[in-house]
């Protein structure tokens, strides 16, 4: 069921035991959204816990209070009187539904996320939920402390790819310049969450040189087999002239393919959301339980018929291959 802000805010409100969480997989947006709330309910006297289902990329890690999110233990329980789930729908935090039967808030930026059986309050033109959390902080007549805003600046940061992608509003600009004014440095963001390890860096280049050019030019891909962390992969083909799609297939494990998609144009949510995926129009993802050969042509095809191409068999050209 879908609610307002304001009634969002008179749940927690009501509230007085908070379990925090955000999805698996958890990214910049995930994290620094449950870590700012827990700050913020902490400051209106509510006690609140953070788990999430999921290791947690290194470079997050330097957020403030970072050490305190829990990762649910097998058969675990936690005493709470309100699941509060941030930047995902419900099906999507794992093992963190088995710890509470409390009634479950959803505060979430995704157009995919239909509210059905849940209380949902969604804001699709939100950047972040980041975003969201800064509104919802002043519906609740909280301060915003410095740790927070932090926290805030990079969830909105990672999700708008440094205030670049098409979800940038000017909603986003205006509340990043107030958490700059709270005292927020975006250079030392930037550089907590560009940060890479070696062996990210030459997962990238072994990314580049897997790229290959599908559809007439207008989509292009990128194929990993086991990598650990691939944020900003996909950035690299997102970029070359006249490709509209962009899509990535990290082969996670055997008949395991994570996959993401990022486009200029074209509906991505649509396409993910048909192969049992979501996210937004512009940036989207699903799994596809099978190899990675066949999760390629199952990507393609989806894809293609999206764009209204004709070839959906289409087995793609590597770059050195294109003049
Ligand atoms: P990414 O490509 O960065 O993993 O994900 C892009 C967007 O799509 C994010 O907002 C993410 O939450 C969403 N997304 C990625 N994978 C899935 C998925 O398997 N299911 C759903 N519902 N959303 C996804
Ligand atoms: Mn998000």
């Amino acid at each position: 069921m879908l609610i307002t802000l304001k009634q969002a805010a008179t749940k927690i409100q009501a509230a007085n035991k908070i379990l925090l969480t955000a999805h698996i997989i958890p990214d910049g947006d995930a994290v620094g959204s449950t870590l700012a709330m827990l700050q913020i309910l902490r400051s209106i006297g509510k006690s609140a816990q953070i788990f999430i289902d999921d290791t947690v990329r290194e470079n997050l890690h330097a957020l403030p209070h970072f050490d305190e999110i829990r990762r649910p233990v097998k058969g675990e329980t936690f005493d709470a009187d309100l699941l509060l789930i941030l930047d995902t729908s419900p099906d999507r935090i794992g093992n963190v539904r088995n710890l509470t039967d409390a009634p479950i808030l959803n505060v979430d930026h995704h157009v995919t996320n239909s509210g059905e059986g849940y209380e949902l309050y969604v804001e699709p033109d939100a950047a972040a939920t980041c975003e969201i959390v800064y509104k919802l902080a002043r519906e609740l007549g909280a301060e915003i402390s410095l740790d927070a805003a932090k926290c805030i600046y990079a969830g909105m940061a990672t999700d708008t790819g440094f205030f670049q992608y098409s979800n940038t509003g000017a909603d986003t600009l205006r509340i990043a310049s107030e958490l700059v004014t709270c005292g927020v440095r975006p250079n030392e963001i930037a550089e907590q969450m560009e940060r890479k390890s070696v062996a990210e860096v030459r997962d990238m280049t072994k990314a580049l040189q897997s790229a290959r050019i599908f559809l007439g030019g207008k989509v292009a891909g990128i194929f990993l087999t086991r990598a650990d962390s691939t944020e900003g992969f996909i950035d690299l083909i997102r970029v070359i002239d006249g490709v509209d799609v962009a899509f990535m297939i990290n082969d996670k494990a055997e008949n395991f393919c994570r996959v993401s998609m990022r486009s200029k144009g074209t509906d991505v949510a649509t396409i993910a959301n048909s192969l049992g995926g979501g996210g937004h129009i512009r940036a989207a993802g699903c799994t596809l339980k099978t190899s990675l050969d066949e999760a390629t042509k199952i990507l393609v095809a989806a894809i293609g018929k999206a764009l209204h191409v004709d070839n959906l068999s289409d087995a793609g050209t590597p770059l050195s291959e294109i003049d």
